[in-house]
């Protein structure tokens, strides 16, 4: 993967080498921007390219994409791990045993991360991915109090990585909770890279994921025209293109906005007959008078067409179920989410059915907890049916699914987190 040879000129930023319709350069390119890494993409197409950029003569026998360190080292056909390893986002755990373990970097779990830190608990904080979570994935938050000029949600989450990090909060990037165990007063929870978490108290922050279209070619053409979410790596690719997004609320809305002053148009499919009722009216006043938008109501995607990436995708009217194809080259998927939650199934915790997590008040019947509950006192706002394991932010039932709630859910949980702790002392 790796071939010193091939070291080049050094320089301040990472650069990606590879094929436009790449779903491996796309997960590459999604990352960087996500984790606030500064980096040029180059696009590959001819043999003279590969020349002129990599000095290689012949670009069939790249292994695309390349990566190049702002060393001047380059990765041919690495895989996201060895990206976010070179550029130092992994590690190991430094203690056997936390008083606090955090599942999720997104708001919720970054806020949680900066007060447990900054209040002397031993905490570690695990993100399968790029931190920021949902929020990092978004151009620009409008409505999160202090940022009057708004703030794009990579940045966001990078301030507060840094400030968690500060605090000494140990950050374990490009890694995923499997399985848990509650007993001892402990959680016990298998990583995916087959090591064991150990902790006294634990905030589960894993948020939402897309929904998915589940239709046939889906994950064929995923990362090749087919995105979930706001497209925030995207966008500056799409000049001069025709490109669709599909959801109506505001995590599509957004998605549009972004897209609009990037691509030439921007069609929006909503399967209602307006817009959601939870998109704030700022964004749907915005996007019914952005000349470049066109918003197709009564609407959904029933096919998706094209070789080695998107080409064409099917729409059909809900109410009359005519059909039509409409060429598109890139399509953005925005149709809400599912909890991560499948790591609870095989324990006492309660899940409602839609799989999020129930807490607190929500855990009573008449008044009483549910019979896994062991406790004489009854479960804390926050806290699940097992005692000492706190849900936050998007993961939780009936939460508000906003930045701010998450953060502020987050804080709230280590305040519980230092009750529990005190009882167990
Ligand atoms: C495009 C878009 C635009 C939005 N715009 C706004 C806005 O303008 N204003 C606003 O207030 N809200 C907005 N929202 C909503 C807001 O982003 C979410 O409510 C918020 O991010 C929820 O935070 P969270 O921490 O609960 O979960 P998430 O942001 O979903 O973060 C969860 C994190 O957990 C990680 N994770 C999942 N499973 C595991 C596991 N097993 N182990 C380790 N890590 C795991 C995920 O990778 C993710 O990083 C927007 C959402 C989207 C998608």
């Amino acid at each position: 993967m790796h071939d010193p040879s091939q070291a080049a000129t050094a320089t301040t930023r990472v650069r990606l080498f590879g094929n436009r319709d790449s779903a491996e350069a796309w997960e590459i390119r999604d990352f960087l921007k996500r984790s606030v890494v500064e980096f040029d993409w180059v696009e590959l197409v001819s043999d003279e390219d590969c020349r002129r950029e990599l000095g290689l003569q012949d670009l069939q026998n790249v292994r695309l994409p390349v990566v190049q360190l702002p060393g001047g080292e380059r990765l041919y056909g690495p895989s996201l791990r060895d990206v976010a390893g070179r550029l130092g986002f992994v590690a190991k755990p430094k203690l056997k045993e936390y008083d606090l373990s955090i599942y999720g970097a997104g708001p919720a779990g970054l806020s949680a991360a900066v007060y447990a830190a900054s209040e002397g608990l031993r905490t570690v904080l695990i993100e399968r991915s790029a931190v920021g979570g949902q929020a990092g994935t978004t151009s620009m938050i409008e409505n999160y109090m202090g940022f009057p000029e708004g703030i794009n949600g990579a940045d966001l989450a990078e301030r507060a990585r840094q400030q968690a990090v500060k605090f000494g909060v140990e950050l374990l990037m490009m890694q995923e909770g499997t399985k848990s165990e509650f007993h001892d007063d402990r959680i016990w929870t298998d990583l995916a890279d087959g090591g064991q978490m150990v902790a006294r108290a634990n905030i589960c922050a894993t948020g939402v994921e897309w929904r998915r279209l589940n239709l046939a070619n889906e994950d064929r053409l995923l990362g090749r025209g087919v995105y979930y979410g706001a497209g925030a790596s995207e966008a500056p690719l799409c000049g001069g293109e025709d490109v669709v997004v599909v959801g109506g609320g505001n995590s599509a809305g957004q998605a549009v906005m972004h897209l609009a002053a990037h691509a030439r148009s921007v069609t929006m499919l909503v399967r209602d007959k307006g817009l959601a009722a939870s998109m704030s009216q700022y964004l749907s006043e915005r996007i019914l008078s952005e000349p470049n938008v066109s918003v197709r109501f009564d609407a959904e995607i029933t096919g998706l067409e094209g070789d080695g990436a998107l080409r064409r995708i099917e729409v059909t009217t809900r109410s009359t179920r005519q059909a039509a194809w409409i060429e598109t080259p890139r399509l953005f998927v925005a149709i809400g989410g599912v909890p991560n939650t499948d790591w609870a199934a095989d324990t006492p915790i309660v899940r409602d059915e839609g799989g999020y997590l129930v807490t607190g008040p929500d855990l009573l019947v008449d008044g009483r907890p549910p019979p896994v509950w062991t406790r004489e006192r009854l479960p804390y706002y926050l806290e699940t049916a097992v005692p000492g394991s706190f849900a936050a932010g998007d993961v939780r039932h009936r939460s508000i699914k906003r930045v701010a709630t998450a953060a502020g859910e987050g804080a709230m949980a280590v305040a519980f987190v230092h009750r529990y702790l005190d009882e167990t002392a």
